[in-house]
Formats: structure tokens, C-alpha cells, sequence
């Protein structure tokens, strides 16, 4: 009533407005009868051959949410249907959903795709971008949506902007598709988008439901956001160790394109965030130029959504640190990521701060700057092209101010470096071989396991992200991660090189290795520690009835020293395989695994043990079940659930934890309580668990989970309190007055505090079981949080700790430091025949951190050999 009155009142152009305003309202309003007009812009004409989505997916974008197979089915159709199109599937999903790809350009650029292609990516080469007509070139955009599945309103929009490229007619669209080439992803995380979809369509109400309250609103655990494993894709552009991270790479690499967007979804009560992030968080390889153009860019969002009237803000949230995000990782590359966040109806609609929130509200708005970041590539096609040309040639001039000129990578464990090499070829970086064997900075190099990857390349910027230590921040907040130095977190040797040295052969595809069989000998097989799938070798073993052993001394045998770790497999000394089984079982290992396996001919050197010695002990086969559900972290019980069934092949419960408190749980000899909080667990499971552990069962924790195995009385495991700072620092001063400090400044200063991931080194006793196959007393291991382990009185129950300056890379506060340094990271307690091992960081931090995946694996097998003493 009361708009009517103004209506009447107002001027002229103002009633238009309010026209237009009211007809959006009741379009919004009554969501349920949305139709694409409310999309789309009105003064456009469509081709009327180019089928609606709703012709397809038989329902009006918006009324549901788009399930994956129903979106790429209208995507399949638009490539039939229009010639602006062509679909691929660059790769499959965990759950094998296709990962597709449709290019979208002009049809006259269609038929030179190859041709534009080539000559766009010569802009990253310095030899050659100098003599291109940036004026005659296409610029190349990356169109991606909804990486986090329950982020849908991306997802969901793509089907409105495939039909609007498809359909639209006009000069200005042709314009835009002569001088453009799309790369439109519209699902960045296909199993994600399932398990969403199904779950807020299968609870969507005939009266819909706004209720925040409603099952419709709350996600059932893991959610939406994850992939298969519960891994969120957007942190793993960088190091691409999942199947759709792995097939976009190509993709970006394949085009290099000049932006890249990536729509997503923030909390209920936000409106719309659009980048810039906070200036002073940009990662510093990142040059100046490319927040400029992000603000530029910035400006098109600006006034489109002011077209529409939506609320939005920029520069005060998020950020473009961490290269593995997916708005960042182009950043490094030549190329400006950006990044769209929109309110989340989190369902079809759900109240909030700014009155009810309506999924097709959301969808219009993710639409609107795909078409505004669409507007600004092309009037500003000339300026990203010329930045992308000169981004490389200025790399190229970097490098060789560089002090360092490169890096060189070895390891004894082959295969641990295949997957470096790997993850580093997928990213363009040029890898060479060394001639013979080089000694830097008194470490030695053996040329057959060492690797150099030279800086002066076009990758230069990336590279160096990957190598660097860096421990100077301009702010003190971080969106994600404060540091990756990826040799460390693969847990291989490297030193820089202050000077060139002489390049090998150059690999453009790194061979899995492969072990061999060394030696004729028929008395027993003999495995070292080292390899990074041994682990999956001796669960093969165990799994076929096998009788193996381990080392806990060193001994000789052939004249060579195997280190404490060593798998014996005795030929005579096994009930259920005979002597052939075991030598194709050995071969298996051997091409496989890319473990050597020696054989030998007699049981005795007296350098060290007989192969008949107390001090082998037998292993056991895992049966493991790991927590699951509940307040259990996601992405790290994933993490876990990843490793091993992926790497190691080793099957795992996945407990609900409601499940473990009403079940049996006598058939596990191992259960894994991954980062969470356990207040669901039951008192009477709390028994259970005690009774089982005291009965010989291993219990291991990561992280919280250690706390709680303090509180529950499964072992001692004790952190540091807020003022258990050592005795000179601010240890009594919390209970004296603070220092007066403006209110501003609260979110700011409790941030400060985080540790959101950082690199410090822990001292290792290599003589403890859980540390077998490390060659080096200090491990590199990666913190992402406060908690801090007391070190135990035990002289032999603090086989890993940190030491007085453990910080090798990344952001940590000064009271953070002071609680870190000679702390605990690994606790082992005996509890009747059982053990319980608790680490306080995270050992298989999102697939890449290879280095600490090891110790993982030793408490599986190696945790209930302990010895009792090793208590705390
Ligand atoms: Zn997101």
C-alpha cells in the first residue's frame, strides 16, 4: 500500500523504477513461479532454436536445485544445438561424473580454435610474444562455478548464462564472442552438486520453508562442499593430487587464460563479495598490476549489480595468499582470478538478516557478473593481454636477478619424488636431470635420484611460491594457509643453488619407478623402510597370510647395512604361502610398489643381528575403523580415509560415531580418531574403548582428538593452558589488567592468533618404531593450529618433539611461538596390552604432504609392537 501512494506521488522516471522494482519483487517473491525472464537482460532477443533449460531439465532454473547428470545433460544439448558450442569431457570424477568443458567463442573462432589457441599461449613465452597483434587477439576466459557444492547458486546459474551465450542475439554478443574465447565449467565439483541437490530436493516443502530450522537447511555430514573424499577442490589448484583439480590444470595450461572466475557462496546473512580481497593479504609474487585490473575488472560488477539493485561489498574480506585457491592460483600465472561470493539461501529459501533470502535472488546475481566479468574481458581485452605478455617477460628478467638460480631435489625414496615431479610437470615447470652426482652445501646429490628444476623459466613466479620459506608477512591474518614449501611437505632433500649448474636431459614426463629384485638368494626376502608405498606392500603381505617381520636393530647382510624398519620375509618360515607365492608376491612389490626387494642365502653376518633374532618382531594385520560423523572434521578424517584407500589400499570402517557408541567394536584392532570433537561419545563407549584398548587394541588420535583422550583417561597426554607460558613472558600478566586497546581492533588481534598452517621442524628419534624409514632427525611437519603438547617425564616417551626455533616457514604469533617451542607432537601411552598415540598435528594435510604420511602409517603397524616403558 505504502509504495503505491509513493508511486503516485513520484516523478516520472522514478515511477518507472519503482515499476521495475515492484515486478522484481513479486517475480522473487513468488519463487516458485520464477521464469527466465527474471534472468535475463529484457532488451535482448533470443535465438528461438536454442533449447530453454527448462525444455530440458523440466523445471524452471531456480524451482529446484540443478542435479549434476540434469545439468550436463541441457550442456550436451546447447553442443548439439548451437554452433557458438563445443562440449569435452576433460575428466572423470572420484564417483565417475564426467568433468566437461564447453568452449564458447564465435563460430568463425570455432574453426580456427586451434590456430587461436596456439598463438594465445605464445603470450607466455618471451621469445615469441613479442611479435603478436594483441589488437587481432581473442582474450580467454575461465567461467567456473560452485567449486564447493553446496555453494549452488553457481552452479545453477551457469544454466541461465550457457543459454544466454547460446541464445542471445545482437551485435554486442557477437562482439563479445568474436573477441572472446569462453572456457565454461559448470560444475567445478560434480559429486559435490549431487550430494547437495539431492539433499535440499529431497526436503524441499510444497510450502516452502524459510525456517533456517528446517532439515531442508541443514546438511547432513560431510555436506555439500567437498568432493568424494571430502577434500575442498578449492585448495588444490596448486598441487592437483585429485581427478577434477588434475583435469582443469591441463585445461588452464592448455589455454592460459587471461581470467578466470570462480563463483561461490558466503553465509546466510552476507549480501554479495566480489574481489578484490584485502590488499595487504595479496601474496607478493603476485604483481601490483593485477590488483588494479582486479579493481577495474571490480567496476562492471559494481554497476551491474547497482543495475539491479543488489547489495554488494569488496576489499574487506578474503584474500590472495595461498596459490592453491582457484581465484588465486591464476595470480601467479599471468592471468587475474576472481572471486564471487553470494548470500546462501542454502536451499530453496531461508531467512535472513536482509528478510528472506530466495535461491533464484541468488542465481540472478551470479548470472549478473558472469555477464558484467564478460563486459569487462572485453572492453578491456587489450590491456589483459598485454598484461599477460608482459607478466612473463618481466618473470623471465626476474629470474635473472635472482639470487638463487634454482633449485636441486633428491631422495632416497624414488617414488616419493615421482609424485613431486609429477605434481610439478602438471604445472609446466621444466625439470631436468643432473650430469653425475653433485655435492651442495655439503649434502650430496646422487645423480640417478636428483632432480633440478632451474629458475630462470617462464614458471619462474610459481616455482618459486613452491620452493620458497617465508617467514615475513605483511599481514598477519591469512585466509587460508600461511605457507606450503612443497619440498618440505614431500619430506625430500633440496638445497638451493646459488650458482647454474650444468642441466641433464629434461623431463617433460616423469616415469613411475619401478623396484627390482636384487640378488638369488632362497632363505628369506629382505624390504627397506624408506619407500612411500611400503606401507601398501606389507598390508598386501599380511592380507595373503603372510608371515612378516620387522627390524628393531640394524643388521647386515650381503655387505650392505639395513636400517632399523626392515621388513624380513622368511621362505621356509610360513604356514599358508609357498615358496612361489611368495616370489610373484615379491615381483608384485617389486613393479607396483617401486620397492627393491632383496633376497639373501644365509641368516648370518656378525656385524649386526641374525635374521633369526629376538628383535624381529611379527606384524599383524590392521583391521581399522576410523570415526566418522558427529563433530568430526571433515576434510581431515577425508584426508585419512584418502590415504588410505587411495594410496595404501588398506580398507577402513568409516564409523559413525552414533554407530560406535551402540556397536560391538571387538572386531577392529585399530581405531583412528581423526581431528573433531568427541562430546557424542557416549560414557558407556568411553568404557567400551577403555576396555578394548587395556585388551591389546590400538587407539590412535590426530590433533583435538588428543585432548580428548586426555579428559576421557586413555592416556596423559597433556597441552599447554592460556598461561602456561614459560616463566619471563606474559604468563601472569593475563590476570593483570590488559592495556587498553581499541574496539576496532577485535577481530584483527583475536586473528593474529590463528595458526592457519605453517612448517616447523620436529627432532626425531629415528630409533622408535614410529619413526622408522626417516633418514633425517628433523621432519618438517605442518601445523594448522594452538594446540600444544607438555612433554612428557618418560625418558623414552618423547620420540618426536619440537625443539627452540622449529619455525621454518609460514606465519605463527609471538605467544603462539613461545607455547611451541620444546613442546610434544607425538604422545605414545600403554593402557593395559593396548596403546594409544597421539599427534597434535596433521600428517596427510590435503594429499600433498607426502612427508609425514609415513608416521601415519608406522602407528597402524608398528604402534602395538611398542614397548610398554614408552608410557608417559
Ligand atoms: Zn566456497
Amino acid at each position: 500500500m505504502r509504495l503505491l501512494v509513493v508511486l503516485i506521488k513520484a516523478p516520472l522516471e522514478m515511477k518507472k523504477l519503482l515499476v521495475i522494482c515492484l515486478t522484481l519483487a513479486s517475480l522473487s517473491a513468488g519463487w516458485s513461479q520464477v521464469n527466465l525472464n527474471y534472468y535475463l537482460p529484457s532488451r535482448v532477443q533470443y535465438i528461438p532454436s536454442i533449447p530453454t533449460p527448462q525444455s530440458v531439465i523440466g523445471h524452471e532454473v531456480g524451482e529446484w536445485h540443478i542435479t549434476h547428470d540434469r545439468l550436463v545433460n541441457y550442456m550436451m544439448t546447447l553442443d548439439k544445438a548451437s554452433d557458438r558450442i563445443s562440449m569435452e569431457v576433460i575428466g572423470q570424477t572420484h564417483e565417475n561424473r564426467p568433468v566437461v568443458i564447453l568452449t564458447i567463442t564465435s563460430p568463425k573462432n570455432h574453426q580456427n580454435i586451434e590456430q587461436i589457441r596456439s598463438q594465445h599461449v605464445q603470450l607466455t613465452d618471451p621469445t615469441k610474444s613479442g611479435s603478436l597483434d594483441l589488437k587481432e587477439m581473442p582474450a580467454v576466459f575461465y567461467m567456473g562455478h560452485s567449486i564447493h557444492g553446496n555453494e549452488a547458486s553457481g552452479a545453477n546459474a551457469s544454466l541461465i548464462t550457457a543459454y544466454y551465450l547460446a541464445a542471445a542475439q545482437g551485435p554486442e554478443i557477437e562482439k563479445y564472442l568474436d573477441n572472446t574465447v569462453i572456457l565454461f565449467d559448470p560444475s567445478f565439483n560434480p559429486d559435490g552438486l549431487q550430494r547437495f541437490s539431492s539433499w535440499v530436493n529431497s526436503r524441499k516443502s510444497k510450502v516452502a520453508n524459510a525456517d533456517p530450522n528446517d532439515t531442508e537447511h541443514n546438511e547432513a555430514w560431510p555436506g555439500g562442499r567437498f568432493n568424494h573424499y571430502w577434500f575442498d577442490l578449492n585448495r588444490d589448484w596448486l598441487v592437483a593430487q585429485h581427478p577434477e583439480s588434475q583435469a582443469r590444470v591441463k585445461k588452464f595450461h592448455q589455454w592460459k587464460p587471461n581470467v578466470v572466475t570462480d563463483h561461490h557462496e558466503m553465509g546466510t546473512n552476507a549480501t554479495f563479495f566480489f574481489q578484490p580481497g584485502v590488499p595487504s593479504r595479496m601474496h607478493p609474487l603476485t604483481p601490483e598490476k593485477n590488483l588494479e585490473l582486479t579493481k577495474k575488472i571490480g567496476t562492471y560488477h559494481a554497476k551491474a549489480l547497482d543495475e539491479i539493485g543488489s547489495l554488494y561489498y569488496t576489499q574487506e574480506g578474503y584474500d590472495d595468499f595461498y596459490y592453491g585457491k582457484g581465484s588465486t592460483f591464476p595470480d601467479v600465472q599471468g592471468s587475474i582470478g576472481i572471486l564471487f561470493e553470494q548470500a546462501s539461501s542454502r536451499g530453496h529459501a531461508q531467512e535472513s538478516n536482509n528478510g528472506i533470502l530466495r535461491f533464484p535472488f541468488t542465481i540472478r546475481n551470479q548470472f549478473t557478473t558472469a555477464l558484467s566479468t564478460l563486459k569487462a574481458v572485453n572492453e578491456m581485452r587489450v590491456e589483459l593481454l598485454e598484461y599477460q605478455r608482459e607478466f612473463y617477460k618481466n618473470a623471465s628478467a626476474e629470474a635473472g636477478k635472482d639470487l638463487t638460480k634454482g633449485v636441486i631435489i633428491g631422495s632416497k625414496d624414488k617414488m616419493k619424488l615421482f609424485h613431486f615431479l609429477e605434481m610439478a610437470a602438471r604445472q609446466q615447470i621444466d625439470i631436468h636431470k643432473i650430469n653425475g652426482n653433485q655435492t651442495v652445501n655439503g649434502k650430496t646429490f646422487e645423480a640417478e635420484s636428483s632432480y633440478v628444476i632451474p629458475f630462470n623459466q617462464p614458471q619462474y613466479r610459481l616455482i618459486k611460491s613452491m620452493v620458497e620459506k617465508r617467514l615475513q608477512f605483511k599481514d598477519s591474518l591469512f585466509y587460508d594457509i600461511s605457507s606450503w614449501t612443497l619440498p618440505l611437505a614431500y619430506g625430500l632433500d633440496y638445497e638451493e643453488l646459488k650458482t647454474p649448474i650444468s642441466l641433464g636431459e629434461k623431463i617433460t614426463e616423469p616415469k613411475m619407478p619401478e623396484g627390482k629384485i636384487i640378488g638369488k638368494g632362497e632363505y628369506a626376502y629382505v624390504i627397506e623402510p624408506f619407500g612411500y608405498y611400503t606401507p601398501r606392500a606389507t598390508y598386501r603381505l599380511l592380507n595373503k597370510n603372510v608371515r612378516v617381520k620387522v627390524t628393531t636393530e640394524p643388521f647386515y647382510a650381503d655387505g650392505k647395512k639395513f636400517e632399523r624398519g626392515t621388513l624380513l620375509i622368511h621362505v621356509e618360515n610360513q604356514e599358508k604361502v609357498s615358496s612361489e607365492q611368495l616370489q610373484v608376491y615379491m615381483k608384485e612389490i617389486a613393479e607396483k610398489d617401486g620397492v627393491d626387494v632383496y633376497t639373501h642365502s644365509t641368516g648370518l653376518d656378525y656385524r649386526g643381528v641374525s635374521l633369526g633374532s629376538p628383535t624381529f618382531l611379527t606384524l599383524k594385520k590392521p583391521e581399522i575403523a576410523m570415526l566418522v560423523d558427529g563433530n568430526v572434521s571433515p576434510t581431515d578424517a577425508g584426508e585419512l580415509w584418502h590415504l588410505l584407500d587411495t594410496r595404501y589400499q588398506i580398507p577402513v570402517t568409516l564409523l559413525p560415531v552414533s554407530v560406535f557408541n551402540s556397536t560391538n567394536i571387538n572386531r577392529y584392532n585399530t581405531i583412528i580418531f581423526p581431528e573433531g570433537s568427541y562430546g557424542t561419545v557416549s560414557d558407556m563407549a568411553k568404557e567400551k574403548l577403555k576396555t578394548w584398548t587395556q585388551s591389546g587394541g590400538l587407539l590412535i588420535g590426530f590433533e583435538s582428538a588428543v585432548n580428548w583422550f586426555n579428559t576421557a583417561g586413555l592416556a596423559k597426554f597433556e597441552t599447554k593452558k592460556e598461561d602456561d607460558l614459560p616463566t619471563g613472558q606474559a604468563g601472569k600478566a593475563s590476570k593483570e589488567i590488559q592495556k587498553t586497546k581499541p574496539y576496532a581492533d577485535i577481530e584483527e588481534n583475536r586473528g593474529a592468533q590463528e595458526t592457519s598452517g605453517a612448517i616447523f621442524e620436529a627432532d626425531a628419534d629415528l630409533t622408535n618404531p614410529l619413526l622408522y624409514g626417516y633418514t633425517s632427525s628433523r621432519i618438517a611437519l605442518f601445523k594448522p593450529n594452538n594446540l600444544f603438547m607438555q612433554k612428557a617425564t618418560g625418558a623414552y616417551a618423547n620420540p618426536l618433539s619440537y625443539g627452540n626455533a622449529p619455525l621454518l616457514s609460514g606465519y605463527i604469533s609471538k605467544p603462539n611461538y613461545a607455547k611451541l617451542k620444546n613442546s610434544s607432537c607425538l604422545g605414545v601411552s600403554a593402557l593395559g596390552r593396548g596403546r594409544v598415540i597421539g599427534f597434535t598435528d596433521n600428517l596427510a594435510f590435503r594429499a600433498f604432504w607426502f612427508g609425514t604420511n609415513k608416521m601415519v602409517m608406522n602407528a597402524i603397524f608398528y604402534g602395538p609392537l611398542l614397548n610398554a616403558e614408552v608410557g608417559r
